[in-house]
Formats: structure tokens, C-alpha cells, sequence
């Protein structure tokens, strides 16, 4: 059996997130996103914490639900998880990176964060910057309970992860050292995808996800991972140290806004091989530009890049070990640009409410739902939008330093 999992998600006690974002609104959002198991963020803080013990039933497998949606059948399972940011100094650098935990229980999330909160105040965000290397992380999380899970997040990002060009590592192994064995799993990103990863040795073994990082409710699910075998915490833990991965569902990473090189003050965008050729300067006012994820990606991976995509938008590792990935336009991205309106308007959201409500959820409605079902509520050209959507065609434009990548379903010169 397969389930869908968003396993990076904050609530709004987390900096930066919207106010709104509640346990029903993320359970709600997920039914709409086609995600079956969701984090329920930020458990490190203790307003966040008290009001998850209060309103999540634990289920009898290490999951929990929200007892109402349980009565009405609809319930989405929640995992107890959050982020924390590491900031600390290690061989002469300081180092900056955040990490997921996971936990089976609330007794192990009072430990952990009895534990990590002489390092932090955990009060201060849902996502708490500590005093902690990420070795002492796995370490005082393992302490806590044997079976939780520490997952490195957005692993390429400039800024805060184990791989990035300002605060990060060479390898997993210098960054966690004795404890890199307990890396079962790391983050994509929005900037990377699955085939990029699989270029870096060191990842051989090592199961590749990828989760939202939503900071509002209708952002869940925009990247996902589809985990075989039980849906369970253990189940869960399984799939993750044996990569019992059915796909992951990505965005382009072009969208992300660390793809490319560049200096954003300056509007300097470009491809590592011209920053190898001239230098890591902007060419507009010589200051340092930021190195995007493809230019780290280059300068860690042990072999080219290989990866075939199929005419279904499947996208799969020729030499058939790791499981395969689809790279999707978000359906409200889709309608949005068929329409030629702005995502936000209300005709988009209508046709997009009228989709979800009559053809399925829109994990369904992008990767499985007969077009003609789409077109007989949406129009032909939302349909022809799913399709391009579906098949993996899109024309990028990439980001970098900050600046969101775009994507279009339709080039310019071929509407
Ligand atoms: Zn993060
Ligand atoms: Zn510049």
C-alpha cells in the first residue's frame, strides 16, 4: 500500500507563516491536496505543543488524528514533528542548518524538548535557533526515544542546510560525524530535485524526500513524497531507512529561489558554468554573488547527471535504483495561467474549488483524472494546462538569490 506524506510543514507560531494556519485548516488543506499524512510542525514550541496534546488523538500506531474528522471519516493522520535551526561554530566556520525531527510520541517530544531547551528559546519560533551542532541534535533526539528520525532539510539551500555554499558542509559525514549513520533520509528542496541528488556518492543508500516547507495551509502538498508499506510511525521509519519510495512529487527546480547563481540587488542571474568561467564576483558591482544549489550540486557530485522522463511526466534513474519522480505545475498555478488571471483572483479559485469538489483532490486532478473530466468542469484550456502540467512541459526561467524561478505551461510565442 502507498501514502501520500508532507513531512515539512509550520504552523503560525513559526516566523514568517501565516496567522491562520491552525491543525483543522492543515488537516482540511491536506484532503484538498490529496496528502494522507502530515506533520503537525513546530511541536518544539510549548503554546503549539500544549495545544496538540489537547486537540490530537493518538491512534494506536504512533500517528494521531483530530477526533472530529475522525468521526466523519475524512480524519488525516498527523506525525509529531518540527524544524529546528542549528547555529553554531565547527573548524573555524560558523555554520547554519535546519533539521526535521520526528517523533513517536509525546513523552519523546517532553524529553527532546527538555532537553534542547537550555540551548534555545524554544518560545521565541516555531522554529528555534539552537546552540547545537547537528551531531548534537541527532544525539540528544535519539536520547529522547531510540525511534525518533532526524532528516537534514532543503539540503542545498545557500543559507541553512548541511550541503549550502554559506553555511554548510562537504559531506554528511563531516557535518554529523559519528552520527551520520542515523541519516536515514534527506530534503530536496524546492531548488533541487530527485536527479540531482543522485549525482552525490555519498547519498548512495541514503532515501531522497520531499515535503512542502509550506508556511500557509494552501501551499501543503505542493512537493510530496508517496511512501510504500504500512502508514504507521514505524511504517514510516521503515520506508525512510529502506527507501521504500513509490515517487516523489516535485516542482520544477528552476522555481526555486536559489537555482541559479546570482546577485539579486543587481539582478545578476546566471548558470555556475559562466560563475566558473569569471569568477564568483557580480559583474555589476563586484560583490560576492550568492551560489545557487546547481553550482554546489556541481561542485559535490561524484557522476553526471542521468535521468529519463517519460511522456506521462515520470521521470526515472536509468540505472533503475532509486524510485522515480514526477516534476508538477501547482493546479492553481495551472488555472491561473489558462485563465490568464492572477492566482489569487476569484474566478481562478472558483474553478479551482469546482475541480476539487466534483473531480477529486488535486493531487488526483494533476496526475490522474481523465481530461475530459477536468475540461467538463474547468474548459478545454484548463484541461490542455493539466495535460502540459501532467507531461512534465513547461518553459522555466530559474531563480536565484532570493528571486522565485517562473514557470509557464504555455510559451509566449505559442499560445
Ligand atoms: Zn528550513
Ligand atoms: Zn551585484
Amino acid at each position: 500500500m502507498t501514502y501520500t506524506a508532507d513531512l515539512h510543514l509550520h504552523s503560525s507560531y513559526a516566523m514568517a507563516t501565516s496567522p491562520s494556519i491552525t491543525l483543522e485548516s492543515m488537516a482540511h488543506w491536506a484532503a484538498i491536496k490529496g496528502v494522507d499524512l502530515l506533520t503537525t510542525a513546530d511541536f518544539t514550541h510549548p503554546v503549539w505543543l500544549a495545544e496538540l496534546k489537547a486537540k490530537l488523538e493518538p491512534l494506536d500506531d504512533g500517528l494521531f488524528a483530530l477526533p472530529a474528522q475522525r468521526a466523519a471519516g475524512t480524519a488525516r493522520r498527523f506525525v509529531l514533528g518540527t524544524e529546528v535551526s542549528c547555529v553554531y561554530p565547527q573548524g573555524g566556520r560558523s555554520h547554519r542548518l535546519h533539521l526535521l525531527v520526528l517523533a513517536p510520541d509525546f513523552g519523546a517530544v517532553d524529553r527532546l524538548c527538555a532537553a534542547l531547551g537550555p540551548h534555545g528559546k524554544l518560545a521565541s519560533d516555531g522554529r528555534p535557533t539552537l546552540r547545537l551542532s547537528a551531531r548534537e541534535v541527532v544525539e540528544l533526539a535519539l536520547g529522547a526515544d531510540r525511534r525518533c528520525e532526524v532528516i537534514p532539510a532543503h539540503v542545498w539551500t545557500p543559507w541553512y542546510s548541511v550541503y549550502g555554499s554559506r553555511g554548510g558542509f562537504d559531506s554528511l559525514a563531516e557535518c554529523f560525524g559519528d552520527m551520520a549513520p542515523h541519516i536515514h533520509a534527506i530534503e530536496t528542496g524546492l531548488s533541487s530535485d530527485p536527479a540531482m541528488n543522485w549525482r552525490v556518492l555519498e547519498l548512495d543508500g541514503v532515501s531522497i524526500v520531499s515535503f512542502s516547507d509550506a508556511h500557509s495551509a494552501s501551499r501543503i502538498g505542493r512537493e510530496l513524497t508517496v511512501f510504500e508499506g504500512e502508514p504507521s510511525y514505524d511504517g514510516l521509519r521503515a520506508a525512510l531507512a529502506e527507501g521504500a519510495i513509490a515517487h516523489t512529487v516535485e516542482l520544477h527546480p528552476e522555481e526555486g529561489k536559489y537555482h541559479y547563481d546570482g546577485h539579486r540587488r543587481c539582478g545578476v542571474c546566471q548558470h555556475p558554468a559562466t560563475t566558473l568561467e569569471s569568477g564568483e564576483r557580480c559583474p555589476v558591482c563586484g560583490r560576492k554573488m550568492t551560489l545557487g544549489v546547481l553550482h554546489r550540486m556541481e561542485a559535490l557530485s561524484g557522476r553526471p547527471a542521468a535521468v529519463e522522463c517519460g511522456a506521462d511526466g515520470m521521470c526515472s534513474d536509468p540505472a533503475g535504483v532509486r524510485p522515480p519522480f514526477r516534476r508538477l505545475v501547482g493546479l492553481e498555478a495551472v488555472i491561473a495561467e489558462a485563465m490568464g488571471r492572477g492566482r489569487g483572483t476569484k474566478g481562478v479559485q472558483q474553478v479551482y474549488s469546482r475541480l476539487v469538489a466534483s473531480v477529486g483532490n488535486e493531487l488526483h486532478v494533476l496526475t490522474a483524472a481523465p481530461f475530459d473530466a477536468v475540461a467538463s468542469v474547468a474548459g478545454e484550456r484548463v484541461a490542455e494546462g493539466v495535460a502540459r502540467s501532467r507531461a512534465g512541459d513547461a518553459v522555466v526561467s530559474p531563480g536565484y538569490d532570493g528571486v522565485y524561478g517562473t514557470v509557464r505551461l504555455w510559451a509566449p510565442d505559442r499560445a
